[in-house]
């Protein structure tokens, strides 16, 4: 964004339709910019999986066609924006990787979006996405200068400096491969103790299924919660198991979340933003934040930074993806 999205000037509609591409969902919506609001349903799917690449497209597609013909205006609709939950590249016209989803190395997103559409079409990764429609739709576009955190299935991020999205050379705000402990868990990236690998669903849900199988006594409202059955503990589950009391449930998460705190502290020492905002599904429990990692932050933070930056949560409940994806589409 060369200074911010110019919203000022535009009379009547102006329709972007916004595609989230997750590792575990699909989401759709005509987004309004000037009104500010998602026009119509959001329409969802379960990401295909095993159908790779090539049938998530054609869901998406499918899941896009929905939304336009649900939103009334399909006509008006001027552009699309994509959000890839996966690295992609410095032009952002190709997808790099997904985690999630086989075969997507190298196909050329942007233009498949644009040919599928007949419209002009951007693109950029989940955590640059979220970390613009948090900034402008989150309540926070009169700071300069903001962080966003992720955490969710995985953990990622973004940054708004100088008010628009700082990219580095195209894979800036990796933060879920932020190294936290050299010698934790091994990483979805081949590497050991990175934020993912000690703070995310799928790390919670992990440390959950061993305490479990290991010690059942030490977790007694996990087990009760999952039926016994480490196949079914989520991060949820852990979370709940840990306000019930569970021993084990409370150092698992006291643990991830203080790796998270560190990251903060360090992000906030390292680039002085005015807020740093926490999102993704980990943040609706926000309790457990307040009570492992809000106090963490306070007490490691350089005394410089203590009333100078706030850290918040995330009001948009997840839209923020499609309402950034929409943004994108209105940068210079
Ligand atoms: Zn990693």
């Amino acid at each position: 964004m060369e200074s911010k999205p110019d919203l000022s000037q535009r009379d009547g509609h102006d329709l972007v339709l916004a595609l989230d591409f997750g590792g575990t969902k699909l989401a759709a919506a005509v987004v309004d910019l000037s009104a500010e609001e998602i026009v119509g349903a959001i329409i969802k799917k379960t990401t295909p999986v095993a159908e790779g690449a090539k049938g998530t497209l054609a869901a998406m597609i499918d899941c896009g066609q929905q939304a336009l013909a649900e939103c009334g205006f399909a006509t008006e609709v001027q552009a699309v924006g994509v959000s890839f939950g996966g690295p992609v590249s410095t032009d952002r016209r190709q997808v790099l990787r997904s985690n999630h989803v086989a075969d997507w190395d190298g196909i050329p997103l942007a233009d498949e979006i644009k040919g599928a559409f007949g419209l002009p079409a951007a693109m950029d990764n989940d955590g640059n996405a979220a970390a613009l429609g948090e900034w402008w739709f989150g309540g926070h576009r009169q700071f300069d200068n903001l962080i966003y955190v992720q955490t969710s299935t995985g953990a990622g991020g973004g940054f708004i400096f100088g008010r628009k999205l700082y990219r580095g050379s195209g894979l800036a705000g990796e933060f879920g491969h932020y190294i936290v402990d050299v010698n934790g868990p091994q990483c979805s990236c081949g590497r050991r103790g990175c934020l993912e690998s000690v703070c995310s669903g799928w790390a919670i849900a992990r440390d959950g299924r061993r305490a479990l199988a290991e010690d059942s006594a030490s977790c007694p409202a996990l087990a009760q919660l999952s039926g016994n059955n480490p196949a079914a503990v989520n991060a949820a589950a852990v979370f709940e198991a840990c306000r019930k009391g569970d021993p084990a449930c409370q150092t698992i998460v006291r643990s991830a979340l203080n790796a998270l705190a560190m990251l903060v502290v360090n992000l906030i020492t390292l680039n002085d933003p005015q807020v740093v905002v926490m999102g993704g599904g980990l943040t609706r429990s926000w309790d457990m934040f307040e009570r492992f990692f809000l106090p963490v932050v306070q007490e490691q933070m350089h005394p410089f930074f203590r009333g100078r930056c706030q850290v918040s949560h995330s009001v948009l409940n997840g839209k923020e993806l499609l309402l950034g994806a929409a943004l994108l589409t209105q940068e210079k």
